[in-house]
């Protein structure tokens, strides 16, 4: 296939790489300096303009709606415009309906897995658009990630990827304060784990991306907290669950919370730059709230 690919930052580059390793035909753009291993047009339009796909994997939904304004006239009417970035479910929808009017294919495909799963070609995707759409990049998918799941209508995707993401950062909170509690409980870590990764209270926090160095398999804990999935990105996620539960009028009380803990453990603790999980060193130093 013919593929644009704009966005070649720490998630982009590397699947474009893997697009490229695969024998596709892969142009790529970025207003930043990119790896000299992926072929570049000197614009949007450029990578965009007679590909079969166009891929975007970019910061935010308002950079993403600009970018697809650029694009969508640039593009050949039936091609495929594939965004993996994480942004708002109402900026999905908004340029779902921009491709609709040009003659083209949509979807949102979010992904989780990180820098890692972009790397090794093991993503999961968390698709929204018609099921012609979902056909066309399925092998795209195969490429770049080992799971896809395709979630309905445009939009649906980055739907699935904040509830899944705001159960992470509670989960990963209520991991953490419970390693804290049973510190002052005078109950080793180990056997904290050995229970709970077994009993009711494990989860993927627990049991996969264990917050305790030393404790359970090897995550950034056992390497001094670098990320990882950084707690920023989190607080991005977060965020983003909250616009979704606003503008829905959904009752989040514990999605909101973690995402007032989240921010001010990145705008005003030292949480910036560390994985996410470092909520456990945070709050082994607190004390009660009442
Ligand atoms: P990044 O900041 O490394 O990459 C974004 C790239 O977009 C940058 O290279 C930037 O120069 C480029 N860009 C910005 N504006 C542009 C424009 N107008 N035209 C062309 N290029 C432009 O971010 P990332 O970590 O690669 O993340 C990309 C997306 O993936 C984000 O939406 C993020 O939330 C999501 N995501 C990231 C991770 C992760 O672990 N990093 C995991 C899952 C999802």
């Amino acid at each position: 296939m013919k593929i644009g690919f704009i966005g070649l930052g720490n998630m982009g580059a590397p699947m474009a790489v893997n697009l490229i390793k695969a024998g596709h035909d892969v142009t790529g753009f970025d207003t930043h300096a990119s790896p000299d291993t992926i072929p570049l047009a000197t614009s949007a339009e450029g990578a965009a303009k007679d590909a079969d796909v166009v891929i975007t994997m970019l910061p935010n939904g308002a950079i993403l709606s600009a970018v697809a304004a650029q694009i969508h006239p640039a593009m050949k009417a039936g091609a495929v415009h594939l965004d993996c970035s994480t942004v708002d479910v109402d900026s999905a929808r908004d340029v779902a309906q921009a491709a609709d009017k040009h003659g083209l294919l949509a979807i949102d495909a979010p992904v989780s897995g990180g820098i890692g799963g972009a790397t090794n070609g093991t993503l999961t995707f968390m698709s929204g658009g018609s099921e012609a759409a979902f056909a066309a990049v399925n092998p795209l998918f195969e490429i770049m990630g080992q799971k896809a799941v395709h979630c309905g209508p445009s939009g649906n995707g980055q739907a699935a990827k904040i509830c899944n993401n705001m159960i992470l950062g509670v989960t990963m909170i209520a991991t953490c304060e419970a390693f804290a509690l049973a510190d002052k409980l005078g109950l080793d870590r180990q056997a904290m784990f050995d229970v709970v990764s077994t009993a009711s209270g494990y989860s993927w926090s627990m049991n996969a991306y264990c917050p305790a160095k030393g404790v359970g398999p090897t995550s950034p804990a056992d390497n001094d907290y670098i990320p990882g999935f950084a707690a920023e990105l989190m607080l991005k996620d977060l965020n983003l669950s909250q616009m979704a539960a606003a503008a829905a009028d959904a009752d989040t009380p514990l999605g909101h919370a973690a995402t007032e803990i989240y921010k001010t453990f990145v705008e005003h603790e030292d949480g910036k730059g560390k994985d996410f999980s470092a909520m456990l060193p945070r709050l082994e130093k607190r004390g009660h709230q009442a």
